[in-house]
C-alpha cells in the first residue's frame, strides 16, 4: 500500500485545490523555500490523523486553513474551510474490505482499491469543527487510525521521518535506539501490554 495521491484545498498555501502525486516507490517533492513543500508533508499527517505527536508547525488548527494575507500576518477571511484527501493505492490488497467496512460502520464504500482518507476543518464565527471521512463516509478519528494501525500505520510509528529526526537518532544511546527497534518491530506493543499487566 502507498499513497497515490494527495488532493489540498484551502489548507495552508494551497488555496485552490492542488492534486500531488505519488510514484510507488520513490517520490521527490523540490522548490523554492517557502514554496509548500514541507505543507504537503503537513497534508499528510493533518488528513491520517498522525500530527498529535509530529507536530505540523500551526498552533492551532484553524491556521492551518488558507489565509491570503499570511505573509503579512492579516486576516482577510476568505476560505474558511480547510481539507486533505490522501488517497490510498489499496490494489495489493493490503485492507481488506472487511476492515474497510468496519472501520466504516457500513458496507456502502465503494471500490477499496482506493482508499480515501479525508480530513475537513472548519471555522465559523465562534468556532471550529474538524471532520474525518473514509471513502465518503463519516467516520471518527479513531475509526482512521484503528485501519491504518492494521495497515501499519501508527501516530508512534516512524511511517515519518521528520526534520531532526535522523540527528536525533545518531545522538541516541544504543538502549534508545533499541527502543525505536522494537517500535518498527512491533514488539514495543506486547512491552506495554506486559508492563500494563503486571500493574493490575
Ligand atoms: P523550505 O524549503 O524553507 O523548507 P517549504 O517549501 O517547506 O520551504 P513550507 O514551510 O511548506 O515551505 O511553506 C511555507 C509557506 O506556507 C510560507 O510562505 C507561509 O506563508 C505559507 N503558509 C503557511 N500557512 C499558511 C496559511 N494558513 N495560509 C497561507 N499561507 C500559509
Ligand atoms: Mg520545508
Amino acid at each position: 500500500m502507498h499513497i497515490k495521491r494527495l488532493v489540498l484545498d484551502g489548507f495552508k498555501s494551497f488555496g485552490r485545490p492542488t492534486e500531488i502525486p505519488f510514484y510507488e516507490d520513490f517520490t521527490v517533492i523540490t522548490g523554492p523555500n517557502g514554496s509548500g513543500k514541507s505543507n504537503i508533508i503537513d497534508g499528510v499527517l493533518f488528513a491520517l490523523g498522525l500530527a498529535r505527536t509530529r507536530g505540523i508547525r500551526a498552533e492551532k488548527l484553524t491556521d492551518l486553513i488558507y489565509n491570503p494575507g499570511h505573509e503579512d500576518g492579516a486576516t482577510r477571511g476568505g476560505t474558511k474551510e480547510a481539507s486533505v484527501t490522501v488517497i490510498l493505492d489499496n490494489a495489493d490488497g493490503a485492507l481488506t474490505r472487511e476492515q474497510v467496512v468496519s472501520a466504516a460502520g457500513t458496507d456502502r464504500i465503494g471500490e477499496i482499491d482506493e482508499i480515501k482518507i479525508k480530513r475537513r476543518v472548519k471555522q465559523t464565527e465562534e468556532n471550529y469543527y474538524s471532520y474525518y471521512y473514509l471513502n465518503e463516509r463519516s467516520v471518527n478519528l479513531s475509526d482512521i487510525q484503528d485501519l491504518l494501525s492494521q495497515a501499519g500505520v501508527t501516530p508512534e510509528g516512524y511511517n515519518v521521518v521528520m526534520q531532526g529526526d535522523v540527528t536525533e537518532i545518531i545522538n541516541m544511546s544504543a538502549y534508545q535506539r533499541r527502543g525505536i527497534i522494537d517500535e518498527i518491530a512491533g514488539v514495543a506493543e506486547f512491552d506495554q501490554k506486559k508492563d500494563a499487566a503486571f500493574e493490575e
